[in-house]
């Protein structure tokens, strides 16, 4: 990466002079790159060359299309490994985990789009009129640091394919894997402007770009905090939006599930990239006859999963992105003391060898109050919660008593009864016994988890207009 100090603006490196961001390594806190704090002007030039480049790619073939995304997808793939390092170095996923999932998803999507396009209706007749998707607009992309590309992936692949053109705002703790994208698109046949890259901080640029009359739709993955920011911005301009918030997601194990494969699934999803993760399964709820033996099985599980550095194959649990992230979830497991939930495992204090970095133990408590803050506010960290239920209605209804719901499990020897239970949480993706993850299916969350849906078709959709020719 030879570009970290610059934007990528109407198919340029531009220089950066002014103030920048420092990026460290996760597992020891070092600074390991410099990128642009850049300024509300920088911005606007970008705004200014995606909307003057969208005359033309809004009109362009689907051969056209289809043909940047296949060197897309080849570049994805060459430059894998550096991908995978840059992130685990960044958010601390292990290199292991970082490889398939924050190198090799990117790569996924953008072939689940490659698939789908030669055979989606951008037009369709209904009755005496022809029905036709067009691109929405200059479209804002703002994303978060937890799957740094992925993200970035969900939102450009299908924005490209849609015909719009693109910002992206990067997230400022993890920025370096949206420059290797903009180097493997500056080598594509993009037209310029189409893709445009400008760093720096959401209340500077990310404001700008969230305000911009130019803008017609803003696609963000963050917190709930910012996607209430950028809907306000929206309302005032009409921009449509797409956002991706937080999560905490129940995994409802029924009585006569198997415990074993249930509380390991559980807490292997609820850990994955240290507990940073949207989707994080991080309320366990167990029949209260089997509550002991489930936080048994539990601590058995995350005792397993020692913090290690993240750039060993053998790690199987990293650190966190970043020392605030690190202090926030610290504090949580404070208060989940103070609020007297039982502590089964792990614990505020720094995990042993690990001085350097942003660490925090694996964390499991039981006998959890639901309505309890600590049942109740997303943590993003290794913090597991299990709590007890009497009966399936009560599962139901503690299951469905957050302001989210972005995923959830359901666990039983029954898989009608499964399914039955997972009809009624209200959530955007539901894994029936341990169901494998889907790149087609439709993800995005209901009530304060989000509006929009990514993914396959749902995803491409979020970017169109719709327009009847009445003939
Ligand atoms: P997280 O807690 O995951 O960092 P944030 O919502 O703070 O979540 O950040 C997600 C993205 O939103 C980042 O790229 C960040 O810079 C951006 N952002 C933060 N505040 C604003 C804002 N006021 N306007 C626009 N973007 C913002």
């Amino acid at each position: 990466m030879n570009n970290l100090s610059k934007n990528y603006i109407n198919g340029e490196w531009v220089s950066w002079s002014g103030p920048t961001l420092d990026v460290h390594e996760a597992g020891t806190g070092d600074v390991i790159a410099k990128v642009p704090a850049s300024g509300r002007d920088e911005m606007e030039q970008a705004i200014a060359a995606a909307d003057a480049a969208f005359a033309d790619w809004s009109e362009s073939s689907l051969d056209q299309r289809i043909k940047v995304l296949e060197q897309l997808h080849a570049g994805l793939k060459e430059r894998a490994g550096e991908i995978a390092e840059t992130v685990c170095r960044e958010v601390g996923m292990p290199i292991k985990l970082a490889t398939g999932i924050q190198a090799g998803l990117p790569a996924t999507i953008t072939k689940t789009y490659l698939r789908m396009l030669p055979d989606f209706p951008f037009s369709e007749q209904c009755g005496n009129s022809e029905v036709q998707y067009a691109p929405v607009g200059v479209v804002g992309c703002i994303t978060p640091w937890n799957y740094p590309l992925h993200q970035v992936i969900l939102k450009i692949v299908p924005a490209i394919a849609a015909g719009c053109t693109v910002v992206l705002k990067p997230a400022e703790i993890a920025p370096q894997s949206a420059y290797i994208l903009a180097e493997i698109l500056d080598g594509t046949d993009l037209p310029k402007g189409v893709f445009n890259l400008v760093s720096g901080e959401g209340q500077t640029v990310g404001d700008t770009l969230i305000k911009h009359p130019a803008v017609r739709m803003v696609s963000f993955t963050g917190s709930t905090r910012t996607g209430g920011l950028i809907a306000h911005a929206a309302a005032d301009d009409f921009k449509r939006i797409a956002l991706e918030m937080g999560g905490k997601s129940a995994s409802v194990i029924l009585p006569d599930a198997n415990l074993a494969a249930a509380v390991k699934g559980t807490v292997n999803n609820c850990l994955l990239n240290s507990g940073q993760t949207c989707t994080a399964l991080t309320r366990m709820l167990v029949p209260a006859d089997l509550h002991d033996e489930a936080c048994e099985l539990a601590a058995a599980a995350v005792a397993r999963m020692t913090p290690g550095n993240p750039l060993e194959e053998t790690t199987r649990l990293g650190p966190l992105a970043s020392a605030q992230q690190r202090d926030k979830v610290i504090d949580y497991i404070k208060l989940g003391i103070e609020e007297g939930h039982t502590l089964v495992a792990g614990g505020p204090e720094a995990p042993e060898g690990c001085d350097k970095g942003y660490f925090v133990k694996a964390t499991v408590f039981g006998n959890v109050k639901p309505g309890s803050r600590l049942e109740q506010e997303e943590i993003f960290g290794p913090v597991l919660c299990v709590i007890p239920y009497q009966d399936e209605a009560d599962a139901i209804r503690i299951a469905n008593g957050t302001q989210y719901g972005l995923s959830g499990a359901v666990w039983s020897a029954d898989a009608d009864r499964a399914k039955k239970v997972a009809g009624k949480l209200r959530t955007g993706q539901v894994f029936v016994n341990g169901g494998d993850f889907n790149p087609l299916a439709p993800f995005g969350g209901f009530g304060h988890s989000g509006i929009g849906r990514e993914f396959g078709k749902w995803g491409l959709e979020e970017f169109l207009e719709v327009r009847s020719l009445q003939l």
